[in-house]
């Protein structure tokens, strides 16, 4: 099957493109890597109009800024994963990024594409969820700032609103011991579920908590914060009741108990490693 027939817009300047995102709000597409968008429209699961070509708009250097790492929506999986500030502050995202589809989508699609898609077994919104990362979106209306958490609402539903576009990620830096894990059945496969995971130290300074960040176990990534050094069994009792509390689907490529425990043996593995790499 073919896409059907549609108007290409290629915006000049950042300006152009919020006007024409502003202007085809309704019956128009940004496009960025197309590695989702021209599938879904080959497929005829959406038919816009008119296509607004991101081009390199949205491109620029990864790099720090007031106490964050500035991520522009036009940067490449491939670039995540090369990027030295990414592997130096981030290295779940390198490594979450790493186990995105094959080359040839790694090359072309986008963090920004990746995020407005909206899929709840992404890397990308689960990583970011974890490490508490921000997505600024803009419109001609100014900026906004949403919390990764919150970012995608539902399957393929982002926390975008019409004629609204993602900017850039935010990322706070701090030494953040971090891990994450997925099982794939095939390499490049989906993940049927995934986990990320940073350790913060609790503000008094004793103890720490595990922020774990689950995708493939619900309609968005699921976020959980659990203290994983009060008894010696913290991590596997925090790894149990994280499996307990999420609710996975039920569908022809897994059950929703072995997600569920897929779940609990990723978790506790991705925190202990998280550990290990802690002081
Ligand atoms: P596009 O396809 O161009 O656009 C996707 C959506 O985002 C569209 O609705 C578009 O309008 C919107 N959009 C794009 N940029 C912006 C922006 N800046 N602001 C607002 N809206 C925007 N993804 C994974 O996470 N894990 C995988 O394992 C995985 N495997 C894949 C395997 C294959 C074979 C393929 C083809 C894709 C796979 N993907 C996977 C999807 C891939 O990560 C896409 O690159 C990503 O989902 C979309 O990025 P894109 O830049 O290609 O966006």
């Amino acid at each position: 099957m073919r896409a059907e027939p549609f108007d290409l817009i290629e915006p000049a300047t950042y300006g152009e493109l919020l006007a024409a995102a502003r202007q085809h709000a309704e019956d128009g597409k940004l496009i960025a890597g197309g590695q989702s968008l021209l599938a879904m429209m080959n497929l005829r699961l959406v038919r816009p109009a008119v296509l607004v070509a991101v081009g390199a708009l949205l491109d620029g250097e990864i790099h720090a800024d007031a106490g964050d790492l500035v991520i522009p929506a036009g940067t490449r999986h491939a670039a995540l994963i090369r990027d030295p500030l990414v592997r130096r502050h981030f290295p779940s995202l390198a490594d979450a990024a790493s186990h995105i589809g094959n080359i040839r989508v790694r090359n072309r699609g986008t963090i920004g594409g990746s995020l407005a898609h909206a899929d709840a077994t992404g890397e990308l919104p689960c990583v970011l969820a974890a490490l508490r990362g921000r997505i600024v979106v803009a419109s001609l209306d100014g900026e906004r700032e949403i919390a990764a958490e919150k970012f995608v609402i539902s399957w393929f539903t982002s926390a975008l609103e019409p004629g609204e576009i993602v900017r850039e990620v935010r990322i706070p830096i701090r030494r953040s011991p971090q891990a994450f894990a997925e099982f794939a059945r095939r390499t490049g496969d989906f993940a049927l579920v995934e986990v990320a995971v940073a350790i913060e130290r609790a503000q008094d300074g004793a103890g720490r908590t595990a922020r774990v960040a689950l995708g493939g176990v619900g309609e968005r990534p699921e976020v959980f914060d659990r203290d994983v050094t009060a008894t010696p069994d913290a991590v596997s009792e925090a790894a149990e009741a994280i499996a307990a509390a999420v609710d996975p689907p039920d569908d022809h490529r897994a059950t929703s108990a072995f997600r569920r425990e897929l779940a609990a043996v990723l978790v506790r593995g991705a925190i202990a490693k998280a550990l290990a790499g802690s002081t």
